[in-house]
């Protein structure tokens, strides 16, 4: 019955996620979601804006997110734009912003929805090699191109690009936007938002679902100077002008206002990265050095794709790409206590297994 779709359609090769089995007791580790709750301030706000309100449209234009966005990062409101999710303030951006005559960059290791995004809208890209050792190498983006975009940390590498490194690509193409997408900043890496106000060919994009353990209301930003964020602005309400929900702002606005929680939550993240890393290297893994919730490695002589399945066996989910240059990698989230002790206690009979 194909013949009724649209022919672009016909062409599409969907973004495929993290699988979110219903299965009890599984120790989820393979799509990086923050293993804490929620802030309880985002849970009351959700709780306090549960009621009869909820019949009216929500505030088409998001304005108390935006100050409260733009205040935390000292900027102007018109210099944040508010979406459902980083994933839809991405697809807005190569919409808007990333769609040119001369080819879009990206790293050849990098989010596996960036492809998915230039198919449906016709962009043309090149992949970018990363460096033997998996990390983006901005000598390599010194060409002719429409516009650049890379995750910083990478995805699925967790390796961090240094702010001086950004600035200097900024610099390398001032007449073309550079959109730094910053899922993971929050643990381990200085945000490029600070030069905003100096480049107005830089847009970031940061998001709830990561470090603000808030993945299932679906809040991501982008922020830029205004011209940008007045573009994504043309395209979102040429789309779907009601972007953040009722429940989702008030929930998302407490997040930000709750800084302790947020501090301590991302820290103890960081020292379980640290000490899983250390554990499997222990074991023989060579970890890259991660500034992300989540960690990738590989064993100098276990096949990664084996592993993954005997940690399946012991309902322990990892993710694992079968693609060249990484299919001997694992990514694995950083979990809660419990759940990277489960970790480190199966790959420890495994490794032992072998010998
Ligand atoms: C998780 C992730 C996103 C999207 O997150 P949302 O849940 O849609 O906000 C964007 N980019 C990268 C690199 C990610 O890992």
């Amino acid at each position: 019955m194909s013949q009724f779709w649209s022919p672009i359609v016909h062409t599409l090769t969907p973004y495929v996620p993290g699988e979110q089995p219903k299965v009890a007791n599984l120790i989820k580790l393979n799509t990086n979601e923050n293993p804490y709750p929620p802030s309880p301030k985002a849970l009351e706000a959700i709780a306090a804006a549960n009621n009869d309100r909820l019949k009216l449209y929500p505030d088409p234009s998001s304005d108390k997110l935006k100050q409260t966005l733009a205040n935390y990062h000292h900027l102007t409101a018109d210099q944040v734009f508010v979406g459902n999710g980083s994933d839809e303030v991405l697809a807005h951006a190569f919409q808007a912003l990333l769609k040119h005559d001369k080819p879009l960059l990206f790293p050849d290791i990098s989010y596996s929805f960036y492809p998915v995004y230039c198919g449906l809208y016709d962009i043309d890209y090149q992949l970018i090699p990363l460096t033997d050792t998996f990390e983006i190498n901005i000598d390599d983006y010194q060409q002719p191109c429409g516009a650049i975009i890379f995750p910083n940390p990478n995805a699925p590498t967790g390796r961090l690009l240094a702010l001086e490194s950004v600035e200097a690509l900024l610099k390398m193409h001032p007449d073309t936007v550079v959109l730094v997408d910053e899922a993971y900043i929050d643990f381990g890496g200085q945000s490029a938002c600070v030069l905003i106000n100096q480049y107005p060919n830089l847009l970031v994009t940061q998001t709830l679902s990561k470090s603000r353990s808030l993945a299932g209301i679906r809040v991501g930003f982008a922020l830029g100077q205004a011209h940008l964020i007045e573009a994504l602005e043309r395209v979102k309400n040429s789309f779907n002008s009601y972007p953040i929900d009722s429940l989702a702002m008030p929930a998302a606005i407490a997040a930000f206002e709750d800084q302790s929680y947020f501090e301590e939550t991302c820290q103890k993240i960081i020292d379980s990265r640290n000490h899983v890393t250390a554990t499997m290297e222990a074991l023989g893994f060579n970890v890259l050095p991660s500034a992300a919730n989540f960690i990738f490695a590989t064993h100098a002589t276990l096949d990664a794709a084996d592993i993954v399945q005997q940690l399946r066996d012991e309902a322990i989910i990892v993710r694992y790409f079968n693609k060249p240059r990484i299919n001997q990698f694992l990514r694995i989230t950083i979990g809660n206590d419990y759940e990277n002790n489960r970790l480190c206690e199966e790959l420890t009979k495994i490794v032992h297994r072998s010998k």
